[in-house]
């Protein structure tokens, strides 16, 4: 990690007016509205914040807005949405008239990536086991507070008579592995995108705002031809491991949102180019050490 070496010092005044957000309820409406995300710290935000909090902040206070695969991200809502509900999907189409294409020789049909994301919906909806799994509320919204703040979470699939929760992920290949170059080791998908931290704040929410403690499992589908599946569980001393990650990361994370420390630059990130000045001078033997 660098240090950040500007002197320009962040202040962000909106978040003063933090514990009267907290009185307004989370709905489905509001869910991804800014103010929410200002007012509770969720899996999303805590997660930028530990990949660069330079970017992670001046996203937050609407100055950045971060360069992400939006197509990827319509086409694992498309999927979410068809085993939400029904009417949810129906919805959800009706608002992406992208999705179809508009002209060449495949006009008026579903685009590729599209088309992709219902083959992947078919490998789940026709599983039977699948479908006993995917049993309970569908996008049950919690809330709680975990060492002292405000957090909210969005469960996929929840089912509290058998003390369990699902939440479904698409990936590239479920055994594709990632470079971990802190740990130096080789990692699945599950560990490289933090997913633990995820299920390990799901199921404390869950626990405080329903008073059981749940089972997280993540179904994974994989955007290969045909789609792979698989329902994978967490090691208890995964989400024990990233609970204490939460716990110790927090408070530097809430200084940093509140203006009282400068945040850290990864410098490797979109935004840390976009604003990167040529002031020093790196020898070629240590461009490759962080
Ligand atoms: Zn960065």
């Amino acid at each position: 990690m660098i240090k950040n070496l500007s002197k320009t010092k962040s202040t962000s005044k909106t978040f003063s007016t933090t514990s009267m957000m907290l009185d307004q309820k989370l709905t489905p409406n509001n869910y991804y509205e800014n103010w929410t995300d200002r007012a509770f710290m969720s899996v999303t935000w805590f997660k930028k914040f530990l990949v660069c909090e330079s970017e992670a902040l001046a996203e937050l206070t609407g100055k950045w807005q971060s360069v992400r695969d939006v197509k990827a991200l319509i086409v694992g809502n498309w999927l979410h949405s068809y085993f939400e509900s029904k009417q949810a999907h129906e919805k959800f189409k009706d608002e992406h008239p992208e999705s179809i294409a508009k002209r060449g020789p495949t006009k008026g049909q579903l685009k590729s990536d599209f088309k992709m994301a219902d083959k992947m919906i078919k490998v789940l909806a026709s599983d039977d086991d699948f479908n006993l799994l995917y049993q309970g509320d569908k996008e049950v919204i919690v809330t709680g507070e975990i060492g002292g703040y405000p957090w909210k979470g969005k469960i996929d699939c929840l089912n509290l008579k058998q003390g369990y929760f699902v939440d479904l992920k698409t990936t590239a290949d479920i055994y594709k592995s990632y470079w971990n170059e802190e740990k130096r080791e080789r990692e699945s998908f599950v560990y490289a995108y933090n997913y633990q931290l995820q299920m390990a704040v799901y199921q404390e929410l869950i626990k405080q705002q329903f008073g059981v403690t749940c089972k997280p499992y993540i179904v994974a589908v994989s955007k290969q031809d045909p789609p792979d599946k698989q329902a994978i569980d967490l090691p208890e001393y995964r989400l024990t491991n990233a609970m204490n990650q939460v716990l110790e990361s927090q408070q530097h994370i809430q200084d940093v949102i509140k203006g009282e420390v400068e945040p850290t630059q990864c410098g490797r990130c979109a935004y840390c180019r976009s604003t990167k000045k040529l002031e020093s001078v790196v020898s070629a033997d240590d461009l490759l050490i962080d």
